[in-house]
C-alpha cells in the first residue's frame, strides 16, 4: 500500500449513486475500495451487487457503521444514502476520525452548523457537496452573476420520481447564492393560489418549483425576467456519471481540507 493511496469506504454503496461511486473508486489507480456499507444487501459481495464479478469486498450493514470505520480505518467515507441517514453518518465518520465526503442532500442550515461544530471538536474535516456536477456549479455561478442585473427570478428543478427530498439541495443553494448577490429584492406580487402550492415553495425569498417524473435524472432551470426579456439558464445531468469527476476530485482533495467544506466550488 503506497503512502498516496486513498482508502475509501462507500456508504449507500448499493444505491443508484453508490454503485456508480463503487465502480469509479475501483477504476482509480490511487484509490482502494476499503469497504462498503448499506442498509440492504449486508453480506453480499459488492461486485455482484453492481452486476459485475465478485471482488471480495462485502457489504456491511448500516447499523455497524461505527465499528466498520474503526476496524477499516479508511481515509474517506463517500456517502450517498438518504436525507434521514446522512447527518448521523457524518457524525459517526467524524467521531471515527474518517473524512465524510457527502453527496446526500437534505442538510438544513442547522445541520451544517452542527457539522461545523463537531469538525472543530474532533479537529476533523467534512465535505458536503449538494451537487458534484461541474455544469451545475457553473449554473449557480452564472445565476448569481445574472441576478446582479436581473433580480426577478424563479427556479425550476426537475428530478427522477424516486428522489426523497424536495426541493433539491442544488436549488436551495442556487437560491442562497442569488439572494446574496442580487442588488435588490423585488417585492413579490401576491396572486391568489386557486390550487394550494401552485406558485411553488420559497427559499431565501425565491420561488422554487420541484418537478418529479420517471425518466428524469437531475435538471435545473433558472429563469430571470426583465423588461421585455427573459433569460433562461439550464443544466441537465442526463447520466449519473456526470457526478463522478466531482466525486473523484473531492476524494483527492479531502485530506488537504480542514473543517466543513460545503459545495464543490470550494474545491475548484
Ligand atoms: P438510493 O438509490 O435510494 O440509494 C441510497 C442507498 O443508501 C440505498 O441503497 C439505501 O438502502 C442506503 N441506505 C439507507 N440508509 C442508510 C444508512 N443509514 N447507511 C448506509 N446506507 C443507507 O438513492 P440515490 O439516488 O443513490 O441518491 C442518494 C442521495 O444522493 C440522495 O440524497 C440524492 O439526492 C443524492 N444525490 C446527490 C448528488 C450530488 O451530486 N451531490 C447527485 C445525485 C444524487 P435502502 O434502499 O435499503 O434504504
Amino acid at each position: 500500500m503506497s503512502m498516496n493511496q486513498i482508502d475509501v469506504v462507500v456508504s449507500g454503496a448499493c444505491g443508484r449513486m453508490g454503485q456508480e461511486v463503487v465502480k469509479t473508486v475501483l477504476a482509480q489507480p490511487d484509490m482502494a475500495l476499503a469497504g462498503t456499507i448499506d442498509a440492504s444487501f449486508a453480506g453480499s459481495d459488492i461486485g455482484a451487487v453492481t452486476g459485475n464479478e465478485p471482488i471480495g469486498v462485502q457489504v456491511t450493514d448500516a447499523s455497524k457503521m461505527a465499528q466498520t470505520l474503526v476496524a477499516l480505518k479508511p481515509d474517506v467515507m463517500v456517502d450517498f444514502t438518504t436525507p434521514a441517514a446522512a447527518m448521523s453518518n457524518v457524525l459517526t465518520a467524524l467521531k471515527a476520525g474518517v473524512i465524510p465526503v457527502v453527496g446526500t442532500t437534505g442538510f438544513k442550515d442547522e445541520d451544517l452548523d452542527e457539522v461545523r461544530r463537531v469538525c472543530e471538536e474532533t479537529d476533523g474535516t467534512a465535505l458536503i457537496i449538494p451537487n458534484f456536477a461541474i455544469g451545475a456549479v457553473l449554473l449557480m455561478k452564472f445565476a448569481a452573476e445574472a441576478a446582479r442585473y436581473l433580480p426577478y427570478v424563479e427556479i425550476i428543478e426537475l428530478h427522477h420520481d424516486k428522489k426523497l427530498d424536495a426541493p433539491s439541495g442544488t436549488a436551495i443553494k442556487t437560491a442562497q447564492w442569488i439572494a446574496k448577490s442580487r442588488s435588490e429584492t423585488p417585492v413579490a406580487r401576491d396572486s391568489e393560489e386557486k390550487v394550494a402550492g401552485v406558485r411553488g415553495g420559497e427559499a431565501y425569498g425565491i420561488h422554487i418549483h420541484s418537478v418529479r417524473l420517471p425518466g428524469l435524472v437531475a435538471h435545473q432551470e433558472v429563469l430571470f425576467g426583465g423588461l421585455g426579456q427573459v433569460l433562461t439558464l439550464r443544466h441537465d445531468s442526463i447520466d449519473r456519471q456526470s457526478f463522478m469527476p466531482g466525486v473523484v476530485l473531492a476524494v483527492h482533495k479531502a485530506r488537504e481540507c480542514h473543517g466543513l467544506v460545503y459545495g464543490l466550488e470550494n474545491l475548484l
